[in-house]
């Protein structure tokens, strides 16, 4: 047989879904393994966005949408972009897509060229990295400071007159930790010396502790070179739903519609009618769910800070970033296989000798994953 793509070939396997499959495996042999490595809110969608999604079901909204989105939720996110984010944006800069996952990828397709680079901060989530291969393009990675979490001078030796894109993601899967004002100036600054996109990350947006979420897209002279990305899986529980977004300056909407019009098309039309009424309906439920995970954080962060642990700073989304220094590897499959807790080794996310913990499970089920790595002897 011919070889098959070389592209597709090249990017590694997602680090997080092999542990969840072992953890799976484990499960199947009637192990009661306590899943942490999975980034997805344990609550049930709010019941007023599923009765929206099945009202439009029973009005018949079964069928082909406009490619970018439905006109009532892309007027929603646009307003919404406009008046809680501070970023100048039209409901025509909007594109609704199958997920933020999505957004992502296709905003890397519409501005990445063969021999671009894209510079991505470690910690970073891990499709970052095969969505800029995907789109023939170079990653360039640079660290976050380890005593806060934050960019300094260091990020700038990243860019090259090759960088086409800087990704930022705040607060940040895996670290939990916010970007503040002087992390967002100097990339904002990068990105207007070197006149380069910056993709900006905020699905955690709503999941923050104490600090104010700020958009990157807001700041003076970035609106025609920031890509906002936001969703509805974190905020709302709406893992399943597939919908997420992005507002981009007008070139870069035009050519993601177009492929998004030869790709998916749109989102499933109905549950774009759910997301209509997730971000138009009462928020009440995103403040709840926002409390209860507060209240797991608390707890977490104090139970690995009293075995010792280090963490990064828990400021926003639902992890827990622990430095266990050395075997990232090591450590995560012993806990695995001794204590029966599935986190996700660091080396995933960049950053070899940490590890992430989600903490989008019950309290009682935190308390016993914590118990049986205290448990575990040195
Ligand atoms: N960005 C980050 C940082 C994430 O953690 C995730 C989900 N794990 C996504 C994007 C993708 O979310 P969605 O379900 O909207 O595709």
């Amino acid at each position: 047989m011919k070889s098959l793509s070389r592209k597709v070939a090249e990017i590694a396997p997602s680090a997080t879904i092999e542990i969840s499959d072992r953890a799976a495996q484990m499960r199947a042999q009637g192990i009661d393994v306590i899943g942490l490595s999975i980034g997805e809110p344990d609550f049930p969608t709010p019941a007023h966005i599923t009765r929206a999604c099945i009202d439009a079901l029973e009005r018949g909204e079964t069928h082909y949408a406009p490619s970018p989105g439905i006109p009532a939720l892309r007027e929603a996110i646009a307003d919404k972009l406009q008046t809680e984010n501070h970023i100048p944006c039209t409901p025509g800069q909007v594109i609704v897509a199958c997920g933020a996952k999505d957004s992502i990828y296709e905003a890397m397709e519409a501005v990445i060229n063969p021999g671009d680079e894209v510079v991505i901060i470690d910690p970073s989530w891990v499709s970052y990295e095969p969505c800029v291969q995907l789109a023939g393009g170079t990653p360039v990675h640079c660290k976050v400071r380890e005593t806060d979490f934050q960019v300094d001078d260091s990020f700038l030796e990243a860019i090259t007159p090759k960088t086409k894109m800087i990704v930022c993601n705040s607060p940040s899967n895996p670290s939990g930790a916010v970007m503040n004002d002087a992390s967002l100036r100097l990339i904002a600054d990068a990105a207007i010396d070197n006149d380069c996109y910056v993709l900006s990350d905020e699905i955690y947006e709503k999941l923050i502790y104490g600090k104010t979420h700020v958009s990157i897209g807001s700041f003076d002279n970035m609106a025609d070179r920031t890509i906002t990305v936001n969703g509805f899986s974190k905020a709302y529980a709406m893992t399943g739903w597939r919908i997420g977004y992005a507002a981009a300056p007008e070139p870069v909407a035009k050519q993601m519609i177009r492929v998004q019009q030869h790709t998916i098309s749109h989102p499933a039309t109905f549950a774009m009618h759910g997301a209509v009424a997730a971000l138009t309906g009462d928020q009440q439920c995103v403040e709840a769910m926002r409390c209860e995970f507060d209240t797991r954080r608390q707890y977490i962060i104090g139970a690995l800070h009293e075995m010792g642990y280090e963490t990064a700073p828990a400021e926003g989304a639902f992890y827990a970033y622990v430095k266990t220094g050395g075997d990232d590897m090591a450590v995560s499959a012993r806990w695995l296989a001794e204590a029966h807790v599935a986190v996700t080794p660091g080396t995933a996310f960049g950053t070899p000798g940490w590890v992430r913990l989600s903490y989008a499970a019950s309290l009682d089920r935190l308390k016993e994953a914590m118990r049986r790595i205290a448990a575990l002897s040195d």
